[in-house]
Order: C-alpha cells, then structure tokens, then sequence
C-alpha cells in the first residue's frame, strides 16, 4: 500500500536474509542509505544501517513501524562500502544485518552518537612549540606529547599519541595545544620519493615492478607480485605507495598478522614521516574509531591492518595492497566467512583502482588468476642487495640417532652455526610438551572429555590441555585404568625440544616463540624484538616464526617435522605444507651471510618434497594445479560448505539431509552434492559435527542454488536442532 514519503528500508543486526521497512516520523530528516538508526524489533531496539528510502511498502500502514531515532547527521557507510558490502553479503550468503554489523567499528555498533574525541586531532600552538623546549625533565609525559606534536605540526589523532588523555587536557588547558577537527585539516605534503631517499638501488625486476604498478594508477588492474623472501617485495610496495601518498590519495595495506605490524608500520612510519594509521586488535573501542574517521574523512592516507581492514572507509583511494596474499588468516571462519583477499579485488576493481597481491608463496587460485590473464605477473626471482638464496636440505630420519626430534646431523651443523656467531631457528608447527599422555602398563591415553582429540601435556605448569577446546586438568599421576604410575609423554611438541636443547646446548639460551610463551599482550612483540637483536643464539618456535619476520643473524633454519602435512585428509594439506617450509626457510640469510636450510624427514623420497626442494615452490605450485585441474578441486571449480552442529549426533546428520533433498529439488545437475558426511573431528567441545559439500564446474551455477536454497534451509523443521553456516569458497573443507 502507499504510505506517502518518508519510509526507509533498514538492514538490522539479525539473522534474517532480508531488510526491513520503518517510517520515519515528520520531524525526522530523510537519512540517506548507510545512516545508522535505532529501530524497535522484536523486544529490543537495534542499530541498523538504511538501505534505501522508499515511498511505499508492502507492509500496511498499521503494522509498519517508526525508527526511533536517526543517530548520524550523515552515513557512516559511504556508498562505495555500502555497495561491497551488499555484494559480500550476496556472495557469501550471510544475512545482511549482520553482514553490515561486521564492517563497522564496534564503537558504532552502538546506540550513540559520535564523540568529539573521535573527530578531533590535535594540533601543537605556537605557544606549546616554544613551551616544549623548556618543559622539565620531570614532566616526561608532556615533553613526550609536545615533541610528536612538534614533528608532526599537522596534528595527531588520539591514537597516535601514546599519553593519558588527562596529560593533553593539562596542555590543552595552558593553550600550548588544539583541538583541530579532522575533516578541517589540510592535505599532506609528501615530498615524492627519490630512489635515493632510501638508499637502495632497485634491482631491475624491482625496477619493472615499480614501473608496470605505476602505469597503473587511476585505472583497475590486479597484480600478482611473487618474489622470493627477502626479494626486496616491501621496497617496492613502499615505491608504488609514494605517489599516491604526494597526490594526496589513500593507500590500504592488508597484512595477515599483528605480529608482523610493529616493523612493518615502522618500517613504512620511517620511509614517508608521516602517521601510518595501525589497525590492530589492541586499539581501544575510540581508538579504532578515531582511526575509521580519519580514514573516512581522507586524513589518514596510509592504513594498515589485518582481514577487517578491508572495510575501512576511504574518501581518497588510490592503491591497495593484500601482503602475504596466500596466508589463510585473511578468510574469516565465522559469521560472515568472508575472504579478505578476494573483496580487496573486487573493492579495487569497484574504485577503480589498482591493487597489488603479494607473496613469495602465491596461493594456487592467485597463479590460477594469472594463467587465465586475470592478474598480472610481477616475479621477483632473486634476493635483494648481498643475500644469497638459502640452500635447501633433506635430512633423512630413518634409523638415524635422534634426541626427540634433533638428529645427529642437526645438531653437529647447528653447533658449526653457533660456534660462527650464527643464529638458528628451527620450526615446530605444535606447542606443548607431548602430544598424547599414554599409560605403558595398559594403554590408556588421555582424551579429551568433550572432543574426539588427545590432550596434550604442558609439563611445566604439569597441566593436559586440549588444543581444540582449551579444556585443561592437571596430568594424571596414576593411571586411572589401571593405577599405574608409568605415565608417558609421548611424540614431541616445542616444549619439550627445548628441554632437550638446554641439555645438548647448555651454553647457548634457546628463546621459544609460541602462543604459550606469548600470551600477556605485548610479549610477542618483545619476544620477536629480542629474536631480531640476535641476542638469543637459538630461536624456536610455531608458524608464528615463520611469516615475514627479518631476522638478519638467522644462518640455520631448520624444519624439525617436514611430514605433518603429508598426509592430510585435506586438499590444501600440501599447498599449505610447502608454503610453510618455504616461509620458514626464507628466514635463513637474510642478510650478508649465506643460510642453510634442513628439512628433517621419514618420507625423504616424498614427491612434494623432492619437487620443492629440487625446483622451487614455482615448479612445486604449477604441478599442484595441475594436479587440481585434473581431479576438478577448486581452483577449477567451485565450492561452498554447509556445516551444521549439535550436542546429538543425529542432529545435524536429519538436518544436512533435508537439505541436500533440497538442494536436489531445486538444482540442476550442474552442482554436485557431496555428504552429509561427519566432520573429521565429529565431537568437539561437546557438540557433534557433519557437513554437506557442494560443488561445481561454474560459479553461476552453484550461485543460483545457494540464492534459492539458503535462504530457506531455516525452514526446515530439523534447522532448529542445530546449528549451521553456510561457507562460499571453504578453505578448510572440514
Ligand atoms: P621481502 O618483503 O620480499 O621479504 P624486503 O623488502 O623486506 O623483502 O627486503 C629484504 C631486505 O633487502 C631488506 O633489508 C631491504 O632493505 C633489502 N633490500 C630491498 N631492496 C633492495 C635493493 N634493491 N638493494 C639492496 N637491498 C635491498
Ligand atoms: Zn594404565
Ligand atoms: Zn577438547
């Protein structure tokens, strides 16, 4: 029915696949789509994000609602989010409330206004530059602010400045600094980069690298920059990053960790002097909102943060770069199961814009992209500047003398290192002390009460815990099938290498990285400043090790375990297992010094290996696909996963059934289903797992079934036992 002007379609934090239409009362401004609202729905009041205003709605009259307030002069989603967010929420299948939710600071996720704290800078005053010489050694706190203030005389957000609020207010009191709004502020200048500003001469790869990305400004392209670790791929990010920053535009830097921030923003701080705007998860509620309004306003021109990054509003852009563009942790495994990679893409290409994927160890859809001529190859096959490429050993296990996991080989080529002021690393994808807790009188092993796993012994704090769960009890002292008291640790985990490492290498500190040793916030960024130093002779550690880190006294690495993901269930087992070994070698000389790299293994004559090791991760990567394309695995097709779960096995098993036969219902043979079948791990934490698979050659295909289907698996009778969700593109396919 008509209701006149002045109704708004609203997208609401629910689980519904749809939005929902408010009338707006008279005294009411029109909000324009991406305006936060406060809405009634059900019992609560919600914020929601206007999707469109519209003069007539389905709804009558009597039932159609009133927004109860309209809580932003204007929209906090500009269209162009706006618009890739819908898309996502399309793409992925996920309700569009929540899908708009995950893209907003949590700050706005709430009932409130925005606070001046967040759109203001602050600036120093003539009077506070002649005070900040004068302060006294005793107000350290002043003297620190005043003195950013006075090298960054365009002023600083909240978050840039490392002091109390109560410190700025006593300055701001005595009128030494301002409050500046952001969106008043002028533009940067940023004097452009010489190639001698940095004192490096570009190699001639780097050189074309350089040169192909900035023929690409102002125009979408996609481009594959794969170079070997220590190639020199930051440089010539920071090169095709300059340009952009002296025009005043914005440039959006995705990296996969917040470990690998403190140096990378350091590194970037340094090169263009200007505030390089952190996303990371230790910014506080306003903190990270200030950050969003900077970067909306287009004050912030260089942002860097992890996966949800992505949604950082950019009123300037000019360049994105996804860094480590293979690493998994740029897929979201929850709620709206997004790939961060993959929207970058798409965002670029909606912008208009170039955008650079960077990796030494491309994933194979990237290379895939590049065959098809979607993106552009840009290699760097050699090292930067003196390094040299580390050469790449097996060492064969079999019958070999070992301590744990240190064979004989190692230890006398770790000593030859060590004794020639080397630094090693050496690489262990699991924590813990031992994997399994078995009793040798009768066999018992401790399990994990609520998933179907072993639970691991952390001997120093003499606990088991479970690595899926995090359920923990102390260790058993006596067997409880049997009374005995013949406990065994059994197989080996980082803990208990470096037990063995302070019996053979006593005279040389072993300094362990892993999420045990680095829990209290700020040890991973110490542990890893203390690695950098070359302090600790010896380095060992998880993944957390091996991603992008330049230690530039590491002379050894070596991977203690190369067959953990040998044998996987897993299709991406042995994609993922060679990025790894090809990481953590990439740590080894990375300076003047030549590294070595040993690979321990019982499967020395292993294909994977053999390929590898003898040409490289290129030729290892062109044989995968290969391999893909003849069994039809992603990239070649296509794949979603519907996972469902709950504390009765049958559960999710009727309830994946009802929905394959809908599937099948409404499908064609075009998209194939696979399952249900259980997960792996059926049971954890308690609850029973299944999965259905589904796959096809083209995208559309599959596409036109999850937009019929999904929609309507909850009105499946069997849907409200379980839980489930619905994953395009799986990178786990369990
Ligand atoms: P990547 O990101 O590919 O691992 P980086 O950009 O971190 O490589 O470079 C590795 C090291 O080589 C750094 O110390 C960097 O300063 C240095 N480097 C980069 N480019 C050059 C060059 N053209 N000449 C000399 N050294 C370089
Ligand atoms: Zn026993
Ligand atoms: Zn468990």
């Amino acid at each position: 029915m008509s209701n006149g002007p002045g109704i708004v379609e609203v997208a609401v934090p629910s689980p519904l696949y749809r939005g929902f239409d408010y009338r707006l009362t008279p005294a009411m401004s029109t909000p324009a789509p991406g305006t936060r609202v406060l809405v009634p729905f059900g019992r609560q009041r919600l914020v929601g994000i206007v999707l469109a205003v519209k003069t007539h709605s389905e709804v009558s009259a009597t039932r159609l609602k009133t927004v109860s307030e309209v809580l932003d002069p204007g929209p906090v989603l500009d269209s162009d989010l706006l618009r890739l967010l819908l898309w996502a929420a399309r793409y992925y299948h996920h309700p569009v409330g929540e899908t708009l939710a995950t893209a907003l600071p949590p700050g706005l996720r709430k009932a409130r206004p925005l606070s001046v704290s967040e759109t203001h800078l602050w600036q120093i005053t003539a009077t506070g530059r002649e005070q900040a010489a004068r302060c006294p050694p005793s107000a350290h706190r002043q003297r620190e602010a005043l003195d950013l203030l006075c090298r960054h005389p365009r002023g600083l957000s909240r978050q840039a400045l490392p002091v109390p609020l109560a410190v700025l207010k006593a300055l701001h009191a005595r009128g030494w600094i301002a409050r500046l709004e952001v969106a008043a502020r002028a533009p940067a200048e940023v004097a452009p980069l010489s190639p001698t500003t940095s004192g490096l001469r570009l190699t001639a790869q780097q050189q074309h690298a350089v040169e192909r990305l900035r023929a690409s400004e102002g125009h979408f392209s996609c481009h594959l920059l794969e170079g070997v670790t220590g190639s020199g791929k930051t440089e010539v990010y920071l090169q095709a990053i300059n340009p952009h920053l002296a025009r005043g535009r914005q440039v959006l830097v995705l990296v996969p960790e917040i470990g690998l921030t403190p140096q990378l923003v350091q590194r970037f701080g340094e090169r263009f002097a200007m505030p390089v705007c952190a996303l990371h998860s230790n910014l506080s509620e306003s903190q990270r909102l200030q950050a969003w309004r900077e970067a909306a306003a287009g004050q912030a021109q260089l942002i860097l943060g992890t996966r949800s990054a992505l949604f950082t509003p950019l009123k300037n852009p000019g360049l994105i770069i996804v860094d480590e563009e293979h690493d998994g942790s740029f897929k979201q495994q929850e709620g709206l199961r997004y790939s961060a990679r993959d929207l970058a893409v798409w965002r670029a290409r909606q912008l208009n814009i170039p955008v650079v994927l960077g990796s030494a160890t491309p994933s194979l859809e990237s290379l895939y992209n590049v065959q098809q001529q979607r993106y552009q190859h840009l290699s760097l096959p050699q090292r930067a500047g003196d390094a040299q490429a580390p050469e790449m050993r097996l060492v064969d296990l079999r019958g070999q003398p070992m301590q744990g996991l240190l064979s004989e080989r190692l230890m006398h080529t770790m000593r030859r290192h060590l004794h020639d002021q080397g630094q090693v690393l050496l690489f262990l994808n699991r924590r813990g002390f031992a994997p399994v807790l078995l009793c040798h009188a009768c066999g018992w092993v401790a399990d994990c009460p609520r998933c179907d796993a072993r639970m691991t012994v952390h001997q120093r704090r003499g606990q088991l815990r479970c690595h899926h769960c995090g359920a923990q009890r102390p260790v058993e002292r006596f067997c409880p099938g049997c009374g005995s008291s013949e406990l065994l640790g059994i197989g080996e985990g980082t803990e208990r290498i470096e037990e063995a490492l302070g019996e053979a290498f006593a005279e040389y500190p072993v300094l362990r990285i892993d999420r045990d040793t680095t829990r209290r916030k700020g040890s991973l960024e110490e542990a890893l400043a203390s690695a950098q130093s070359g302090r600790a002779p010896i380095l060992l550690g998880t993944q957390m090790l091996a991603k992008g880190h330049h230690f530039p006294q590491v002379t050894l690495v070596a991977v203690l375990d190369a067959d953990q993901g040998l044998f996987s269930s897993d299709f991406r087992a042995a994609e993922r297992m060679a990025q790894l070994i090809v990481q953590v070698a990439g740590r080894a000389g990375r300076a003047e010094r030549p590294g070595e790299v040993l690979i321990q293994t019982h499967h020395p004559d292993h294909p994977l290996l053999l390929q590898l090791i003898g040409q490289g991760y290129p030729a290892f990567a062109a044989a995968a696909l290969k391999e893909r394309q003849e069994v039809g695995l992603p990239p070649f097709t296509c794949m979603a996963l519907l996972r469902a779960e709950a504390s009765e096995a049958a559960h999710p098993r009727a309830f994946l059934e009802q929905a394959a036969a809908l599937a099948a219902q409404l499908g064609t043979p075009a998209v194939q289903l696979w399952g249900p079948v259980s997960a792996p791990m059926e049971r954890r934490a308690g609850r029973y797992r299944a999965q259905l698979l589904l796959q096809s050659a083209q995208r559309s295909d599959l596409q036109q079934l999850l937009n019929d289907w999904v929609a309507r698996l909850d009105e499946l009778k069997s849907a409200r036992r379980v839980r489930w969700s619905i994953d395009v593109d799986p990178i786990d396919t369990f």
